[in-house]
């Protein structure tokens, strides 16, 4: 196969590659349903600090705390207060 063939076959799949990439984007795109947001943005409550919580149920990932009488803090997600 001489270099020319080589060029040209190249550049046929180039063109098979962006045709069929026209193709397939708008049905990819169509089945996701529009202004679904991916999540939902809940502001966290005045005071909240992200702790880390030291129960197994929140697998001792930080989670929101919320601030308790007498400076403790309050894991929103499994409900363990740590510095009381
Ligand atoms: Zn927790």
């Amino acid at each position: 196969m001489s270099r020319t063939e080589t060029v040209l076959l190249v550049v046929f799949w180039i063109a098979v590659a962006v045709a069929v990439a026209f193709r397939i984007g708008p049905i990819l795109r169509r089945r996701q349903p529009a202004g679904t947001p991916y999540v939902a943005f809940i502001a966290p409550p005045p005071g909240a600090r992200w702790l880390a919580c030291d129960t197994t149920d929140c697998g001792h990932m930080t989670t929101v705390h919320t601030p308790q009488p007498g400076g403790a803090y309050r894991c929103a997600n499994c409900g363990h207060t740590k510095g009381d």
